[in-house]
């Protein structure tokens, strides 16, 4: 397959793309804005490949995805471009209506012209997206593939916005589609303004451990891995114009996982002056910070026979060991772009 990414500089993508290079036979061209959560450092392993190709550019730049789709020539479009973190999209809304919106209509608008023009030949546009477009969970209760959407977040609202057009490209004009909406991911090279490098970050540099409100929100947590074999099953096998829920039935509250990465650091990194839970430090809630996500994965396990290998257990040792042999990596996120601040609190 040749496979055309959008977003495969950041966290989810370079994942699934390095996991492509390494595992298939599949073409892989990487078109990424590289925006601050775009590092083309996570793809330094497989940048040499012959089946691997990358292209500076924007979703919204209509010219140059139609001219990056005509040359490349894809059997499929992935699309993981998106502004991601709910933090910066209380700071400032409008890129997320951009990309996440516009951007996506740009996509598919052009993958429809390709479509109509390939006489039949198979395509799949691939939309990656997320379980918070079903807004909050009370203590019970799981997020199926028709429940209603009811996001809360901007970012959230943008994701469920571009969801919607997807679907509208199927049903109106015909594009063969796929959605999947996936619980938190967790894993290598994610940029640490996200909750689990945030806090081993801040771990290794003896700051304090900011946990929203009373940490008591749960959400359902799956290790970026499986997350790939589930998305490129999908891709496969789904059929075209479906919705399939993926999470890891690893639902834990923000304050658990918090302590759990400190207790691992206790055992393979002590600190000389008290455990790593020392630094957790309880800070004002998000605004509109939803209580709990759990998604009921079983159409994905059924239909497709996918299911998540990793424990939560695991993979957080598997992150943990990573962030701390990758350093540098990390080290030039800071340099450049990122001090684990806090962001996305609303001054009114
Ligand atoms: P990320 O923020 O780490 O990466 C986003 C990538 O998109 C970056 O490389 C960035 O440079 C690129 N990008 C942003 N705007 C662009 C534009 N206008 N044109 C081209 N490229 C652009 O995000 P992620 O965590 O890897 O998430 C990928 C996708 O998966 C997103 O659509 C997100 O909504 C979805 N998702 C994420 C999670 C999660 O836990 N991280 C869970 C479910 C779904």
């Amino acid at each position: 397959m040749k496979i055309l990414v959008t977003g495969g500089a950041g966290f989810i993508g370079c994942n699934f793309i390095n996991k492509q290079i390494n595992e298939t036979d599949n073409i892989i061209l990487n078109y990424d804005k590289l925006t601050y959560a775009g590092n083309l450092e996570s793809l330094i392993a497989i940048e040499g490949s012959e089946h691997y190709s990358f292209v500076k550019g924007d979703i919204c730049d209509r010219d140059l995805v139609q001219k990056t789709i005509h040359n490349f020539q894809p059997d499929a479009l992935v699309n993981f471009a998106a502004e991601s973190h709910v933090d910066r999209s209380i700071d400032g809304p409008m890129e997320f209506i951009q990309t996440n919106i516009v951007g996506t209509a740009v996509l598919l608008d052009e993958s429809l012209k390709y479509f109509k023009s390939l006489g039949g030949r198979n395509f799949r546009f691939h939309h990656v997206s997320t379980d918070e477009v079903y807004g909050s969970l009370d203590e019970s209760g799981y997020f199926l593939e028709t429940t209603s959407y009811d996001p809360s977040s901007p970012y959230s609202a943008s994701k469920a916005s571009s969801d919607h057009l997807v679907r509208a490209w199927n049903r109106t004009f015909d594009l063969p589609i796929l959605i999947t909406n996936c619980s938190n991911n967790y894993g290598p090279y994610q940029f640490p303004e996200k909750l689990i490098p945030l806090m081993i970050l801040n771990c290794l540099e003896n700051k304090p451990l900011p946990v929203y409100g009373t940490g008591e929100n749960v959400r359902d947590w799956l290790f970026v891995d499986d997350h790939c074999d589930a998305i490129y099953t999908v891709l496969k096998f789904g059929t075209v114009g479906e919705t399939y829920n993926i999470g890891g039935n690893n639902e834990i509250k923000n304050i658990d996982i918090v302590n759990s990465i400190c207790n691992i650091l206790d055992k393979i990194l002590p600190k000389s002056d008290g455990s790593y839970a020392d630094l957790i430090s309880y800070v004002t809630d998000r605004p509109g910070h939803d209580f709990r996500y759990a998604i009921d994965a079983s159409k994905i396990q059924t239909k497709l026979g996918w299911s998540p290998k990793e424990s939560f257990d695991s993979g957080i040792r598997k992150t943990i060991e990573w962030y701390l042999t990758n350093k540098s990596w990390w080290e030039n996120i800071q340099n450049n772009s990122y001090q684990q601040e806090r962001l996305g609190v609303v001054t009114k």
